[in-house]
């Protein structure tokens, strides 16, 4: 089942904090992030395929976020664009901070359990996907139950 969170971040707030906070506040077990309507002050990315982090220091707006979160790990990437138009993107780090407001939508999945495993194909910890047992027995079983 999808549980959708929908809150407004304010000036000063950083997103990917703010966005760690929500998962551990409304103990999200697996999400994504669905929408995020706004604009940053400064913007810290990790580029593609580099270990080195970009910071720009200007208003940008956030033109698209995307994330697959997990209780102990948000794997977001964001795109922005520039005064002129320009549109850079990467791994959001730490240090991306609201400008006037940013927009925030999360779908949590209650249903399932988002984590992270070691791939030593990739050398990278990665996405893990699992069902979370309801706790309710299926009706086939609660039939067979009774009639012991
Ligand atoms: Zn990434």
């Amino acid at each position: 089942m999808i549980s959708p969170i929908a809150i407004r971040l304010e000036r000063g707030t950083d997103l990917k904090q703010a966005i760690q906070k929500l998962v551990h506040d409304r103990k999200v077990t697996a999400g994504t992030v669905a929408s995020c309507v706004g604009c940053l002050s400064q913007l810290q990315v990790r580029l593609a395929g580099a270990q080195q982090s970009l910071t720009l220091e200007e208003p940008l707006e956030i033109v698209s976020l995307m994330g697959t979160l997990t209780p102990a790990h948000q794997h977001i990437h964001i795109s922005v664009s520039k005064q002129n138009g320009e549109v850079i993107g990467g791994h959001l780090l730490n240090g991306s901070i609201i400008d006037t407001t940013a927009e925030l939508v999360i779908h949590s999945y209650t249903d399932l359990q988002f984590d992270r495993a070691f791939d030593p194909a990739t050398g990278y910890t990665e996405l893990t996907v699992s069902s979370i047992e309801t706790q309710i027995p299926p009706e086939s079983d609660l039939t067979s139950n009774l009639m012991r």
